[in-house]
C-alpha cells in the first residue's frame, strides 16, 4: 500500500516522498483516513511506530481543505506534548511534512525566554506545538488565543499524566471551543487514560497497532544478569567488545546518569549525560554530539529521553531497570525504529528481579537471559531494596525516576521539568 490512496494532497505527498518514505506504517494506515473523516481518535501507539506523521499528515490535509485567505493566521491546531524535546521534534515534523504548504507553526515550551514566543504568537500561527506549563503561562498573560482551535492533539498522553499534568490539561481544555476534533495518542492504557479519554473524546475511533513496538520483532531483547557493583565494568566490556558506536543507556536517577557518564569517560569511552537538571542548551548539545557521533554513549533518565528521535539507534541498554514497567517499553522503543534492527539489553542485578518480573508480565513474555563469561553472579549477594533519588540521596533529587511520587512538588510535577 502506498501513501497515494490515503486522501493526502500533492504537496503533502511530495514532502513524504522527499523524506524517503515509501509505505505508510500500520498506525499511519489506520490513523490518516480516520482523522481525515474528522472523527475523534484514541490511538495506542508508541514512539517508533511513525505516530507523529500519523497525526501530522492528516492534520495538514484537514487544515489545507479550508483556505485562510489573506487574513492573519490564528491557532487552528494545538498539539500538546509532555516534554520539550518531544515538542521540538513534533515541531520539526510539522515543518518537514508541511514544507510545501503555507502554514505557520511554532513550538512553545518553558526554560527559554517568553518574550520571543509572545512576538511569534502575536504575528499569528496556524499550528501550535506546546508543553502544558508554558502554554498556561501564555494563557494567564493573555498572550494566546485558543478560542478558534479546530483540532486538539494530545501526544504521549500517558506520559503527561505520569508527569502530573492532568490539572494543566483540564485548564487548557477549558480554553478551547467546545466544537473541535480531539486526538489522543498514548503508548499505554491506564485507568487514568481511560478517564481522560472519556472526558475529552466524542465517540472516538479506537486505533491500536500491534500491541506495542516492543513486540515488534525488530527489537531483540536480552537480560544480562550481573552484580550491581560490576555493571559499569560489564557495560564497558559490551561497548568495547561489540565496537558499538552509538548506544543509549538508561539510569534511574539523574545522579546515576552523571556518575556513569563520568566513569565511562574514565574508561576512555566518550559519553554525555542528559536529564532534567541539565539546561536546555546542554541537553540539545549532548543530543547533537551523540547524533554526530562525537559522543558514543548517551546516558539518560527516562524523562529526558522521552521523545528523543534518533534514526536507526542500534543499541539501548538498561543500566538499571525502571521502577515503572511501562517505562521499559518506552525505553526500548528507542531502538529498532521504523523497520531498522535494534537491540535492547538490560543489566539486571539481584535487587531488580521483581522489576524484571513486572516487565515480563507487562510485555507478556520472558526475556532471554544470557550470562556474559567473566561476569558470574555472586550467589552470596542478597537483594537490597532499591534506593532511588530522593529516598537515597536527599540532595540529588530523583525526579520522577525516583518512583511515581518522589521528586514532585505538591502539584505532582517536578519543578525542574516544568514545560
Ligand atoms: P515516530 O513514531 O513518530 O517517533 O516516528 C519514528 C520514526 O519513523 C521517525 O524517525 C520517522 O521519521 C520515521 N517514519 C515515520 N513514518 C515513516 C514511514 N512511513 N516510513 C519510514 N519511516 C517513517
Amino acid at each position: 500500500m502506498s501513501f497515494n490512496n490515503l486522501g493526502l494532497s500533492k504537496p503533502i505527498l511530495r514532502a513524504i516522498q522527499e523524506q524517503g518514505y515509501t509505505e505508510p506504517t500500520p498506525i499511519q494506515k489506520q490513523a490518516i483516513p480516520t482523522i481525515l473523516s474528522r472523527k475523534d481518535v484514541l490511538a495506542g501507539a508508541q514512539t517508533g511506530t511513525g505516530k507523529t506523521a500519523g497525526f501530522t499528515l492528516p492534520l495538514l490535509q484537514l487544515l489545507s481543505e479550508t483556505e485562510r485567505g489573506n487574513s492573519k493566521p490564528h491557532i487552528r491546531a494545538l498539539i500538546i506534548t509532555p516534554t520539550r524535546e518531544l515538542a521540538a521534534q513534533v515541531g520539526e515534523s510539522v515543518v518537514t511534512y508541511g514544507k510545501h504548504l503555507p502554514f505557520k507553526s511554532s513550538v512553545i515550551f518553558g526554560g527559554v525566554k517568553i518574550n520571543p514566543q509572545i512576538g511569534t504568537l502575536r504575528r499569528g500561527i496556524d499550528i501550535l506545538i506546546a508543553t502544558p506549563g508554558r502554554l498556561l503561562d501564555h494563557a494567564s498573560q493573555k498572550t494566546i488565543d485558543l478560542s478558534k482551535v479546530e483540532v486538539l492533539i494530545l501526544d504521549e498522553a500517558d506520559r503527561m499524566l505520569d508527569m502530573g499534568f492532568v490539572h494543566d490539561i483540564k485548564k487548557i481544555l477549558a480554553l478551547l471551543p467546545a466544537k473541535r476534533q480531539n486526538l489522543l495518542f498514548s503508548a499505554t492504557y491506564s485507568d487514568d487514560i481511560k478517564k481522560l479519554a472519556d472526558k475529552l473524546l466524542n465517540k472516538p475511533e479506537l486505533i491500536e497497532v500491534a500491541k506495542s513496538n516492543i513486540s515488534a520483532e525488530s527489537v531483540e531483547q536480552v537480560v544480562h544478569p550481573v552484580d550491581k557493583g560490576r555493571k559499569r565494568e560489564l557495560l564497558t566490556h559490551l561497548i568495547n567488545e561489540g565496537k558499538w558506536k552509538q548506544v543509549l543507556v538508561f539510569t534511574r536517577t539523574k545522579h546515576g546518569a552523571n556518575r556513569l557518564s563520568g566513569q565511562l569517560e574514565k574508561d576512555g569511552i566518550t559519553s554525555a549525560a542528559i536529564h532534567g537538571n541539565k539546561s536546555q542548551n546542554a541537553r540539545t548539545k549532548a543530543l547533537a554530539d551523540f547524533k554526530a557521533g562525537t559522543v558514543r554513549v548517551l546516558v539518560a533518565t527516562d524523562i529526558a529521553a522521552r521523545g528523543i528521535d534518533i534514526d536507526q539507534l542500534p543499541h539501548v541498554v538498561n543500566f538499571e531497570l525502571p521502577n515503572v514497567a511501562e517505562d521499559y517499553v518506552h525505553r526500548i522503543g528507542r531502538t529498532g525504529r521504523a523497520g531498522n534492527e535494534g537491540e535492547a539489553m538490560s543489566l539486571v542485578c539481584v535487587d531488580e528481579l521483581e522489576l524484571l518480573a513486572n516487565i515480563e508480565k507487562l510485555i507478556g513474555r520472558k526475556i532471554t537471559s544470557i550470562k556474559i563469561p567473566g561476569f558470574r553472579v555472586d550467589p552470596l549477594i542478597e537483594a537490597e531494596p532499591i534506593r532511588n533519588g530522593r529516598q537515597g540521596k536527599a540532595k540529588q533529587g530523583g525526579g520522577r525516576q525516583g518512583g511515581r511520587s518522589s521528586g514532585r512538588n505538591s502539584r505532582g510535577r517536578s519543578n525542574t521539568r516544568r514545560g
